[in-house]
């Protein structure tokens, strides 16, 4: 048990109420302020997606409080992605070729209701919500809020999202603090698919759907009710299209302009519902009778932004510390900005344990020399992987990458492909899967741009040719 200190966590969020618990169980008295209302008793906009991704780094973050079952239990499976072609043929990509390997689609709200539960079975928790921090001093540790109030616990651990006033604060007040932010031309909005007759799935259940069209994709994510929540991910403006290079498979899905030439579909075009149709049924006309409220959902949902954040350094002394997506938000195509940020919690606390008393300070210098290796490696990973995505999985030679990839894992133990790496195999830092999966990548789809069927290649040649990459 550690001395009597009080900790003070802004955001209870998915991050802050995880952190919670692992705090309240190391005796520490936790006192969390939350600028929204609590979602338990009044609907609260939950801002960004519906549903997430849970896998094994997140589950592993569970485990050690003891939440993964129950979470696993409120969770659809997805074993792979269903891909989508604009003709709508479907073909599943399992995410590995190894038994017991998949992700699982998670409500946020449900999750973090969860969480806020467990936390406050300890008596050494307490919640505050409607209390908006607006600003913090990195010398005295105080926190301010809208209200006027102010409070300063032994030290504070901001998890207040990727708009986190606490990292201002520490921009403003930190001589050389480092920060940058990137946002993506693309941003997203949700769409609905409700349940069939009898809360039936009107897609496969297990799967995470995609439908890659090059310049955007839309994605859906099955929920326990029946019901899919879709993410289109396009354009905010329209650009012209080059021409098509002669070696490119892709029709170019896009718009006349008004004095000709083809500019891709944006959301910018998208202003009244015949566009709105049009587009949708150009591009996905196998979802569209499943989704009713197409164009209401369109108008009503908001247009999100995506954009990376980066930040250095992550702590205020031993007065602050930011974890989670104040520290580095990512954009979310590995499906890990959540499962990284219970990472974090789970090494913080590790650090916590080995320390035996808690100077902040000493524990919040080790912590980011050692996650801010992983943070960046996860968030160029995730830009990565929205091209992949996006433009990649259509692509004959990469679904002949896939498919070499599950055989490999169906027959060498030792063999994780780089999504495997990232997703599955939480043993391993994610700077460790950038730097191997990129490599093996470079491999693999050279070797599978030379043939036209995967069964061409020796499997036993190419697991020794990935072996030696190790050498
Ligand atoms: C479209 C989309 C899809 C995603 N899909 C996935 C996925 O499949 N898998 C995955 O792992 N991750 C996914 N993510 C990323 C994931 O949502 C985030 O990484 C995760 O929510 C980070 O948790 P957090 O607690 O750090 O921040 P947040 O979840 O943003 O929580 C921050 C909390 O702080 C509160 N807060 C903010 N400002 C203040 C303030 N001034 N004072 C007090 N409280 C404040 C907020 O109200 C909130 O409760 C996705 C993100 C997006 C945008």
């Amino acid at each position: 048990m550690m001395p009597e200190q009080n900790v003070t966590i802004i955001g209870a969020g998915l991050a802050g109420s995880l952190l919670s618990i692992y705090l309240a169980r190391r005796g520490f008295s936790v006192t969390v302020f939350e600028a929204r209302g609590d979602m338990r008793k009044e609907r609260v906009e939950a801002g960004r997606s519906i549903n997430l991704a849970l896998s094994d780094r997140g589950i592993a973050a569970l485990r050690e409080v003891g939440m993964d079952a129950f979470m696993l239990s409120e969770a659809v499976p997805m074993l792979g992605r269903m891909i989508h072609s604009a003709t709508g043929e479907q073909k599943l990509l399992p995410y590995s070729g190894r038994e017991g390997e998949y992700i699982n689609s998670v409500s946020r709200s449900g999750l973090n209701i969860a969480l806020m539960n467990e936390a406050e079975k300890y008596p050494n928790v307490a919640f505050i919500f409607g209390e908006r921090c607006t600003d913090f001093d990195t010398a005295t540790g105080e926190a301010t809020f809208a209200s006027g109030r102010t409070f300063r616990g032994d030290t504070v651990i901001a998890t207040d999202g990727a708009g986190s006033p606490v990292r201002q604060a520490m921009q403003r007040q930190i001589r050389g603090f480092e920060f940058s932010s990137r946002f993506l031309d693309h941003g997203y909005k949700e769409l609905h698919i409700p349940p069939g007759p009898d809360s039936s799935f009107l897609l496969e259940k297990n799967a995470l759907h995609i439908w890659p069209r090059h310049r955007f994709m839309m994605i859906a994510l099955p929920n326990h009710d029946g019901s899919f929540t879709c993410t289109l991910f396009l354009a905010h403006k329209s650009e012209p299209l080059a021409p098509l290079r002669p070696e490119e498979e892709w029709p170019q899905a896009g718009v006349e302009g008004e004095e000709g030439g083809l500019f891709e579909w944006s959301f910018d075009e998208l202003t009244d519902e015949a566009s709105v149709l049009d587009f949708f049924t150009r591009e996905f006309p196998d979802a569209v009778p499943m989704m009713p409220t197409l164009v209401e959902d369109f108008f009503a949902n908001p247009t999100g932004q995506l954009g990376t954040i980066k930040c250095w350094p992550w702590n205020a002394g031993g007065k602050a510390l930011l974890l989670g997506d104040s520290a580095h938000a990512i954009v979310p195509f590995y499906g890990q900005g959540m499962n990284c940020a219970f990472e974090d919690v789970r090494v913080l606390d590790t650090l916590i344990e080995n320390a035996g008393t808690p100077d902040w300070e000493a524990i919040f210098i080790e912590y980011g020399q050692l996650r801010k290796v992983n943070a960046d490696a996860i968030a160029d990973l995730a830009e990565e992987n929205f091209y992949e995505m996006r433009d990649r999985v259509a692509d004959p030679v990469f679904q002949r990458k896939r498919e070499l990839e599950t055989r490999l894992e169906q027959n060498y133990p030792d063999y994780f492909s780089k999504y495997s790496m990232v997703t599955f195999r939480e043993d391993m830092p994610y700077s460790e899967a950038h730097r191997r999966g990129n490599a093996q990548d470079e491999l693999l789809m050279t070797l599978c741009s030379s043939v036209d069927d995967v069964s061409e290649l020796d499997l036993d040649e190419v697991a020794e040719s990935l072996r030696l990459l190790e050498c």
